[in-house]
């Protein structure tokens, strides 16, 4: 953060936006910076560091999980995973007859990986049996997460940054594969993160951020529902920059990895890239 501060002009996705929508570009190489999902980290491990350089931060929440015990479900995945006894296992209904061998931490990782990619389209009454299975078939009881240290922020948290200047957005309720449920539902899912946002925080919610955020997770109709809802912007995780003619409704982001140097030309490679 002290290195992007260093280089770039820092930009508030409200700011963004107001270019956007006057469809004017940034006249100086920009970064805007956002975190999705609300995990507690963000309060613990990020909020210090964003007071200590003054960053304009926008931190989009799965409204349903702040103040709960439970993760997103690949947090339950994960669990079981890790505390299972089992060195193999399969899940016929879901990743075919093949047995995954779990037993060393390589092992379990590509599994968690394999499920991620059988599971991440269900519907959310599917993912939840397949939830059972996993964790009935691991042997480790469960999804319930009492003895589990609390994983997401809660509201407390939440509105204490938001009084700082930190921003939040809408990232749905559940964090559900959206163009898999009944489109009312979809909606509902997005209305009411927005709905709860505000009543906690007490300030209007602008941006929202697809689950996932593949272009096969969201839909055009869905994107348009955001905007007669109120949102000024929707990101995306696909991979771009933005520019004063990108669509407010699919920006693109880049996800720069560790460590600092290779996430420094990761930054300038997408920002620096010459159109043809
Ligand atoms: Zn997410």
């Amino acid at each position: 953060m002290a290195y992007l501060k260093k280089t770039y002009a820092l930009v508030s996705l409200d700011d963004a936006a107001a270019r956007l929508r006057e469809g004017k570009g940034f006249r100086r190489p920009s970064i805007i910076l956002t975190i999705d999902d609300g995990y507690r980290d963000n309060y613990t491990l990020a909020y210090p560091i964003i007071r200590k350089y003054g960053l304009p931060v926008t931190i989009y929440l799965t409204a349903g999980k702040i103040g709960g015990e439970q993760g997103l479900w690949i947090d339950e995945v994960e669990h079981a995973l890790r505390n299972t006894e089992c060195t193999v296992f399969s899940l016929e209904r879901f990743l075919g007859k093949e047995a995954l061998d779990i037993s060393t931490h390589g092992g379990k990782k590509a599994a968690e990986k394999r499920l991620y990619a059988a599971l991440r389209k269900k519907g959310s009454r599917e993912r939840r049996d397949a939830l059972q299975e996993l964790f009935s078939v691991l042997g480790v009881p469960g999804p319930s997460v009492s003895a589990r240290e609390r994983i997401m922020m809660n509201w407390d948290e939440v509105r204490e940054m938001s009084e700082w200047g930190v921003a939040f957005g809408a990232h749905t309720v559940s964090h559900p594969f959206l163009p898999a449920m009944p489109p009312d539902e979809a909606r509902q899912e997005i209305l009411d993160s927005k709905r709860v946002i505000e009543e906690k925080t007490e300030k209007t919610v602008r941006h929202f951020a697809v689950p996932n955020g593949k272009s096969d997770d969201f839909t055009p109709e869905l994107a348009e529902f955001c905007k007669e809802a109120g949102f000024d912007t929707v990101v995306t995780t696909e991979p771009g920059t933005i520019r004063g003619s990108s669509d407010p409704y699919a920006l693109p982001r880049i996800l720069p990895p560790p460590p600092t140097y290779y996430f420094a030309c990761e930054i300038a490679r997408h920002l620096f890239r010459r159109t043809p």
